[in-house]
């Protein structure tokens, strides 16, 4: 299907909305003024009552999953819902709209398919909130679980993976009032993998390293007072990237100590060496004089064909490699990233990088599932995703064989554009779990950021007279290495802005 017309005088959730006509229909373009299909929907409200009506005008097949749920009238298909307005603050009304908008125009598309997806009409990242909602409602995870699957046709695994995850956060979620967590971005790789988000010009190429270390500190610096005269105080630390070990060990010394120095006191810190080709004795010498305890080697696959086609200039040699050195120098925690549904990968080409990653015996596994964003190299080349079916059979065969393995998951978030719209999924052997991760997934700590494309949230109590939602804000860095190396000191005084108001 080439285009959708979609009409709503809610024109705030045009956006939502064409999510839930992709997450039924497929990729398509759903604009107001195309032809073909054309759904309208109107929302309209009497008192304490949301009403919302969703028509179908066109050629799709009907008697599908949730047919029971429209009718027809004159040569339309139609649905119709009445949900309660949301109560509290503004923000609780806006979303309890959106929601019966969404859960409207998805049981109307629902009647043209044939199969839910697993996620039912969700189509946000952060399905736990939802769970830990209903919790805070007086729910058990039980009655959590039913109301997601009757409410947003959730199926029964995921809300079974919802319930572990919760289980798994259990005493790790939550922090201590003045707690925030620090994030510092190096953005060079040595080549680009062709799913990758950022712009060639984004991620640096070397020359730049200096001068982007010095900024990088720079910008460190300038909150540094701030957060001392706050009392602020460091949860979880993370040194992301791009690759971090891409750049010389000096160098990633100079922000880890500068980082250390400026925001003591961190619970853990990880550094997400990523490329296993960049990881060497100096790099891992480094980390462990720093008392990095986690790091991260990041096979992706264990094929080289793949590799090659990806873009990573690795082999599963070098992965290999990378983690039995990582455990010679007496690294504890390290971390395994995978792929499911890479260009010409099926189900067993990621079952037997599974089985590899868990004879190795990493404290954790996560397993992604391809998402194709505008600007990568795989949406140039219009590379078109794995079957949904065959998407959903690799991440439920790599989930049952790290469960039979012992791990649990305990973070998950879900993207744009993934393949079999699944999900992203954090796997750990019980108690091995990353706090940075699960703060960062369930957006429970505030977090400040520092480096090119960095972006801050910091949280912000609701008040208790109703005026005010609990609200996140953030504050972004710009993207471009060189933008960021001469505004460095601006986008320190974002920070502080963001943090004082
Ligand atoms: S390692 Fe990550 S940041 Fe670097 S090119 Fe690949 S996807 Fe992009």
């Amino acid at each position: 299907m080439n285009a959708v017309r979609l009409e709503t005088n809610t024109p705030q959730f045009q956006n939502d909305l064409a999510d839930v006509v992709r997450l039924l229909l497929g990729p398509c373009e759903v604009r107001p003024d195309a032809g073909g299909i054309v759904l309208r929907h109107t929302h309209a409200q009497e008192g304490e009552t949301l009403l919302e009506r969703c028509t179908l005008e066109g050629d799709l097949p009907r008697g599908g999953a949730l047919s029971r749920l429209c009718r027809e009238e004159g040569g339309l298909l139609v649905r119709e819902v009445r949900a309660a307005a949301g109560e509290g603050g503004p923000l609780a009304e806006k979303r309890a709209v959106k929601r019966a908008a969404k859960t409207c125009l998805f049981e109307l598309l629902g009647a043209t398919v044939e199969k839910l997806p697993p996620w039912g009409s969700l189509t946000g990242i952060r399905p736990t909130r939802l769970l830990y909602e209903a919790l805070e409602k007086g729910m058990t995870v039980e009655e959590g679980r039913s109301w997601l699957r009757d409410t947003f046709y959730v199926s029964e695994s995921r809300t079974g993976l919802l319930a572990e995850i919760l289980a798994m956060q259990e005493g790790l979620i939550g922090r201590e009032p003045k707690e925030f967590d620090l994030y510092a971005g190096i953005p060079f790789c040595r080549t680009r993998c062709t799913y990758c988000s950022f712009a060639a010009g984004e991620l640096g190429d070397g020359r730049r390293v200096v001068p982007y270390v010095d900024a990088l500190i720079r910008e460190m610096e300038l909150c540094a007072e701030m957060a001392r005269e706050r009392g602020l105080r460091l949860r979880a630390g993370y040194i992301g990237g791009g690759t971090p070990t891409a750049i010389a060990p000096e160098q990633l010394r100079r922000v880890i100590e500068a980082a250390q120095r400026l925001y003591p006191g961190a619970r853990e810190w990880t550094v997400e060496a990523g490329r296993p080709d960049t990881i060497d004795r100096a790099q891992l010498a480094m980390l462990r004089e720093m008392g990095i305890g986690r790091i991260c080697v990041n096979p992706q696959t264990f094929h080289d064909e793949t590799l090659r086609r990806v873009g990573r200039a690795h082999t599963s040699e070098d992965t290999l490699r990378a983690f039995a050195l990582a455990r010679e120098m007496g690294f504890g925690h390290i971390n395994m990233d995978f792929i499911a549904a890479l260009p010409g990968e099926g189900r067993e080409d990621l079952v037997s990088s599974i089985r590899q990653a868990v004879a190795l015996a990493p404290e954790s596994i996560t397993v992604h599932a391809l998402a194709i964003k505008h600007s990568s190299k795989l949406n140039e080349q219009r590379y078109r995703q794995s079957s949904p079916e065959e998407a959903q059979r690799m991440v439920e065969e790599a989930r049952a064989l790290l469960e039979g393995a012992g791990y649990r998951p305990y973070y998950l978030y879900r993207q744009k554009y993934m393949a079999g719209n699944l999900e992203n999924v954090g796997y750990a052997k019980p108690g091995c779990a990353c706090l940075y991760n699960i703060d960062n997934m369930e957006e429970t700590a505030p977090v400040l950021a520092f480096g090119a494309g960095a972006i801050s949230k910091w949280l912000f109590p609701g008040r208790d007279d109703g005026g005010r939602d609990e609200r996140i804000e953030r504050a972004p860095n710009v993207r471009n290495i060189d933008e960021y190396i001469a505004r460095a000191e601006e986008m320190a005084q974002r920070k502080i802005a963001l943090v004082t108001q």
